[in-house]
């Protein structure tokens, strides 16, 4: 099932630690994703995994062999870049072909691979056009074609989607994880960017200063951060830090906090609740209730963001409702969830590296 295994991998550069002591591994076939901040080191990990660079601790394996003692060009890993680097003045089929090429296969199978592939991409009808005759998108699946002709073990991919607009991400977003299915090779996306990690990813592996905090399943980041930095990376969580009751989150201003059965009580925890968790109702006269005023409502279409103050808390709540929200700005409401639906995060404790 393991691919990759990745284990106390450090990198330092100067007085820089790109990498402190990585762990983690990468099964066959999954596309994994890199997330983090700029800086974090995720492209120090690519680069290592590429052969571009060299960790100063620690081991790399690919299916149990050492992957670091194979030099760059001879490992069964490929890495598409962030400018696509296609040649100009070859026709999408001769850049597709010229790894192959460049390998001496015979040309028979030359063109089979290289029309299998283009016709997986969805560019059979463009195969003879030159780059520049191509949309934006269009080159992107050349620059993928390119990479995944060689079949490769492993497919590293830099930001690959960064250079698009909003739109044409979106739809390369669904074609780069049907083509990943379709050619079943494991692939290892860079990305600082959440919702694509999330929408890409089967797992991630979420970096923070050169450090692995978490690493699982997009729907378990989201719903059960386990570090504080995790919880404020993954979307727009709302964070409390207090102490841990019987009862709930003990929050100094705002008091006893809705909180599922967490750390040790009397510990200092972070509660995450989900903006999709929060309900607002009318203001009664309930004493545990929260009380908050509308700052703020906006109409998305499909949802509504409502931005909430709160006495004694000195960062908006963001409450999110599906369709047009029922309050309006200036209004006082009672705010609620469900301690079930709140993450209770350990504050004080960095990186769980499985
Ligand atoms: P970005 O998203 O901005 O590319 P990143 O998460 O990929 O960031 P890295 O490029 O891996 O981060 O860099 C991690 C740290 O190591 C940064 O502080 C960076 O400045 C430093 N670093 C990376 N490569 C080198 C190098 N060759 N020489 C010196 N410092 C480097």
């Amino acid at each position: 099932m393991t691919l990759i295994s990745i284990d106390g991998v450090s990198r330092r550069f100067g007085e820089v630690t790109a990498l402190d002591s990585v762990s983690l591994d990468i099964r066959q076939g999954e596309f994994f994703a890199l997330l983090g901040p700029s800086g974090c080191g995720k492209t120090t990990l690519l680069r290592i995994l590429a052969g571009f660079e060299q960790p100063d601790t620690g081991s790399v394996r690919l299916d149990g062999a050492d992957l670091l003692a194979i030099p760059a060009h001879r490992r069964p890993v490929n890495l598409m870049f962030q400018s696509y680097a296609l040649f100009p003045h070859m026709s999408v089929e001769k850049n597709v072909a010229y790894g192959l090429e460049r390998e001496r296969l015979p040309r028979a199978e030359i063109r089979e691979r290289v029309g299998a592939v283009l016709e997986t991409v969805g560019l059979t009808a463009q195969a003879r056009r030159r780059p520049h005759e191509l949309s934006g998108g269009q080159r992107q699946r050349v620059a993928l074609a390119r990479a995944v002709v060689k079949r490769p073990r492993l497919l590293l991919l830099d930001e690959p989607l960064s250079a698009l607009d909003k739109k044409v991400r979106s739809e390369m977003q669904l074609e780069l994880k049907r083509l990943q299915h379709e050619v079943g090779i494991t692939f290892v996306v860079v990305t600082h960017d959440q919702e694509e990690a999330m929408s890409l990813a089967d797992r991630i592996a979420v970096m923070n200063g050169g450090r692995v905090e978490q690493v699982d399943a997009p729907a378990d980041l989201y719903e059960r951060p386990r570090t504080p930095f995790v919880a404020g990376f993954i979307g727009a969580n709302n964070l409390f830090t207090g102490r841990v009751t019987e009862k709930g989150l003990e929050v100094d201003g705002l008091g006893l906090l809705p909180a599922p059965a967490g750390p040790v009580e009397g510990e200092t925890a972070m509660l995450a609740v989900r903006p999709e968790r929060i309900r607002l109702g009318p203001v009664t006269e309930d004493q545990g209730a929260l009380r908050g005023r509308v700052v703020d409502v906006s109409f998305y279409g499909g949802v509504s963001h409502v931005a909430l103050s709160l006495a004694g808390h000195d960062r908006n709540l963001l409450a999110a409702t599906q369709g047009r929200a029922r309050v309006e700005t200036g209004a006082e409401v009672a705010v609620s969830w469900d301690a079930e639906d709140a993450a209770l995060v350990p504050t004080g404790v960095s990186g769980d590296r499985r």
